[in-house]
């Protein structure tokens, strides 16, 4: 399991999606089951986090990669916790900005912010 202080710091994303939410936060996402990091993620603007999108997810680089990859409802990966593999997220597509997304499952995660 990774250590908080072994995860690199990362640049916000700041584009049109950044300024139309507000100021972004960066959170780890742990699973709630066994507590293993699944990412870290660019929230923009506040609320709490009900979805998250592909092209915030800044690390681990096999999630960062997906939102290069071919990404369709109904065959992408789910997001899931890489340790014990629950099933964190399920994949659609956000129509109003035509953007990767997962729908994450309440209960199912922890964040933390940490800057
Ligand atoms: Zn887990």
């Amino acid at each position: 399991m990774e250590d908080i202080e072994d995860i690199p710091k990362f640049w916000f994303k700041n584009d049109a999606y950044m300024k139309r939410r507000g100021a972004p936060v960066m959170l780890i996402v742990r699973c709630a089951e066994c507590n293993a990091y699944v990412m870290s993620y660019q929230k923009d603007g506040p609320g709490p986090l009900l979805r998250c999108y592909l092209d915030r997810i800044h690390h681990p680089e096999n999630l960062e990669k997906r939102q290069y990859e071919l990404f369709q409802k109904k065959t992408a990966l789910k997001l899931a916790c890489p340790v014990c593999h629950v099933v964190i997220g399920s994949p659609f597509i956000y129509e109003k900005e035509d953007r990767s997304a997962y729908h994450l499952r309440l209960g199912f995660f922890v964040s933390e912010r940490i800057y």
